[in-house]
């Protein structure tokens, strides 16, 4: 990820993909074309070729199998509302910043943006699964029901309990920074946990793991960091914990 470029090494095929003026297998070949032409070095064909014979028709499997009632799974039980700036980009956070005013822009915004930003956001701060659905459902060019729902409910929000994923894709603003340069231009400090400095994503991270840890104990995945979790002071869980709650409060998040 980085600032001024939404587009990296990124396709851009979804939308014709989606609206059935490609076919994907003619990607796939094209793709393999270029292989065997030499215009493309095979670990990117492999790449590209997954993505779409794998992730693409996995997604539309789960839609399928899990029916409209996946819809309302809530797993985590969570209601707060989606904060004000999804629709504005106006925030102090620079890579939601970031993420969402290329949304705003372009109606597109990449998987990982997609995932560890803007999902990643709603998920660790409790936003309603439901809210945020509906949001991706409107704002990106490529959206449509069978694969948004599925990528935002089951991979990105951890809905549906795991039934997609293995454990749920929350990560700290330890993540971004080590994947983006978004931090340096951001007035959050992304090595505080608490405080009038503190990464958001920090604090909601340990909030997400304090909130949730009984849930998440028998996932073998995430023994790693609940025993972190478990190091950590009574007090330093309350103080995250309080410090969480504010940053709920004063994004919009907390309802009424
Ligand atoms: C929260 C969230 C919401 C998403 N919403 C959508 C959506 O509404 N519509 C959509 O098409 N994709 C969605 N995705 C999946 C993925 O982010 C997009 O397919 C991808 O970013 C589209 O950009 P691209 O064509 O440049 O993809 P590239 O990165 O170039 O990948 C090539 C192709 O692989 C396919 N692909 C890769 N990953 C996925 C996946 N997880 N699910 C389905 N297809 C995949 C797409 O058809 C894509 O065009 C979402 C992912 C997340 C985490
Ligand atoms: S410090 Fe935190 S809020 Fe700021 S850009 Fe980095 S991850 Fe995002």
């Amino acid at each position: 990820m980085w600032a001024g470029e939404p587009f990296l090494y990124h396709s851009l095929l979804s939308p014709a993909l989606n609206l059935k003026l490609l076919n994907p297998r003619e990607c796939v070949q094209a793709a393999v074309e270029a292989f065997q032409a030499g215009a493309a070095p095979l670990q990117s064909v492999e790449g590209f070729a997954r993505q779409i014979i794998g992730w693409r028709e996995f997604i539309r499997a789960i839609y399928w199998r899990e029916g409209q009632a996946y819809q309302q799974r809530n797993a985590l039980d969570q209601h707060g509302c989606l904060p004000p700036f999804y629709w504005s980009s106006e925030t102090d956070m620079n890579c939601m910043h970031q993420a969402l005013s290329e949304v705003l822009d372009n109606a597109y915004g990449h998987h990982i943006q997609r995932l560890m930003v803007t999902g990643n956001f709603a998920l660790i701060s409790g936003v309603d699964p439901k809210e945020i659905s509906e949001w991706y459902l409107g704002m990106y060019v490529d959206a449509v029901d069978w694969v948004t729902r599925p990528n935002v409910l089951g991979m990105s929000m951890y809905a549906d309990g795991g039934t997609f994923a293995s454990k749920p894709y929350a990560a700290s603003g330890r993540y971004i920074s080590r994947m983006s340069n978004y931090c340096e231009n951001c007035r959050y400090r992304v090595d505080h946990r608490t405080g009038p400095l503190a990464c958001p994503f920090n604090t909601f991270y340990w909030d997400f793991l304090i909130r949730n840890r009984e849930r998440l104990r028998a996932n073998h995945r995430m023994a790693m960091i609940l025993k972190n979790l478990d190091r950590m002071s009574v007090e330093e869980h309350r103080s995250i914990a309080k410090h969480a709650e504010q940053l709920r409060m004063a994004f919009g998040i907390l309802r009424s």
